[in-house]
């Protein structure tokens, strides 16, 4: 007879994964599991279970289990213990250290763990091109430490969990496909306008990633042939008009002409950042909701052209921009009415998304449940 030691039933579980379906027939019509039940039983039993027990002693830890999602996407790192249903137990949050990115992780998972030992699997949202397939990270411009070397096995190695990877934006609408504001649709267009603007499209469920994973650049469709020079090497793309710091750029051009705003008074003692311009618009200051209504719509003439394209169900819109709430959503739909065809447009909701800062780490941990519910039916 042969014992094995466990710590929980997903151990013995992964005993007999370890054996041919034969052998593994021989082993548990007699399987002894050894249970060393330390932290609630003093003493020491034996557990005699079939192997269909145990499977079902598996399944079971499996939906007990949590799930850990980490943004690695802006200034912050944010860290989250997430229930298989999407709620968020606890958070890590941490100035992002650019160059120590996977030993940071690392910390902030052993730190969620210790909350909650049951963690099946953790998802790491990242900005830069992300191949699911090889799980490794192709480009990243805004972190590229993260692309350099294999950071997928350096997690999983620094981690002893299973690691998926997935593009921030990617990320992000999933979380909100699964748990916000996309809930209840079968697909789905989002949109991240923020620093940067991305976007990810869900078709039947699932994330549409085109034929070289870039499917979604929404931030990089043309709102003016004759507009000022993009990162991209376009020209007007929507990025060059709508991102926050393009927002402050324009708020600055127009208030030499017009200094009446209170953000002039702010402009004098300090740079100003879009979220001065979305607070100054909502205590009422007529420049500042100007600039955020114009704002919207650049937002909804590109806007309008996915829906002219895609035809899709429902658009949510999140980052930091959309902070503004109505100020800037009425604007983005009015516009997008005025533009797309009509049809197309009475079968689109638009709603702002609803997860927040969360939006990442939720996605990215809904993101690894599925691929580990997937992995073990
Ligand atoms: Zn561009």
């Amino acid at each position: 007879m042969r014992f094995f030691s466990i710590r929980n039933p997903k151990s013995a579980f992964r005993i007999l994964k370890g054996h041919s379906t034969r052998r593994r027939a021989c082993l548990t019509v007699p399987l002894t599991v050894y249970y060393n039940a330390r932290a609630s039983y003093r003493g020491k039993f034996i557990l005699r279970l079939r192997l269909k027990d145990l499977k079902k002693m598996a399944q079971s830890a499996q939906s007990a289990a949590n799930f850990i999602g980490v943004d690695v996407s802006g200034a912050t790192l944010r860290a989250a213990l997430v229930t298989s249903d999407g709620q968020v137990v606890e958070r890590r949050e941490a100035p992002l250290q650019r160059d120590a990115v996977v030993a940071q992780v690392a910390r902030a998972v052993t730190e969620l763990r210790d909350a909650s030992p049951n963690i099946a699997a953790i998802g790491v949202g990242i900005p830069g091109l992300v191949n699911r397939q090889t799980d490794r990270v192709l480009v990243s411009t805004d972190l590229p430490s993260v692309a350099r070397g294999d950071i997928h096995a350096e997690l999983v190695k620094a981690t002893g969990l299973r690691v998926e990877l997935e593009n921030d934006a990617n990320a992000a609408a999933y979380g909100e496909f699964k748990v916000g504001a996309g809930r209840g649709s079968r697909d789905m267009f989002f949109a991240t306008i923020g620093a940067g603007i991305g976007g990810a499209i869900i078709l039947d469920g699932k994330l549409w990633l085109g034929a070289s994973g870039f499917a979604g650049e929404f931030g990089h469709i043309t709102i003016d042939a004759e507009g000022i020079e993009c990162m991209c090497g376009n020209a007007g793309c929507l990025e060059t008009v709508a991102s926050a710091p393009n927002i402050v750029r324009r708020a600055n051009e127009r208030l030499y002409r017009d200094n009446t705003s209170s953000l002039s008074k702010l402009a004098m003692n300090k740079e100003f950042t879009a979220t001065d311009i979305v607070n100054e618009a909502k205590d009422g200051d007529d420049f500042s909701l100007m600039m955020l209504e114009r704002t919207g719509k650049y937002i909804g003439a590109a806007v309008a052209s996915v829906i002219n394209l895609l035809n899709i169900e429902r658009i949510v819109l999140g980052g930091g921009v959309m902070e503004a709430g109505d100020l800037i959503l009425d604007s983005i739909i009015r516009e997008a009415e005025r533009r797309a065809f009509q049809p197309c447009f009475e079968s689109t909701q638009i709603f702002a998304a609803a997860l927040g800062t969360d939006a990442v780490s939720i996605g990215a941990a809904m993101l690894a449940r599925d691929v580990a519910q997937t992995a073990a039916a």
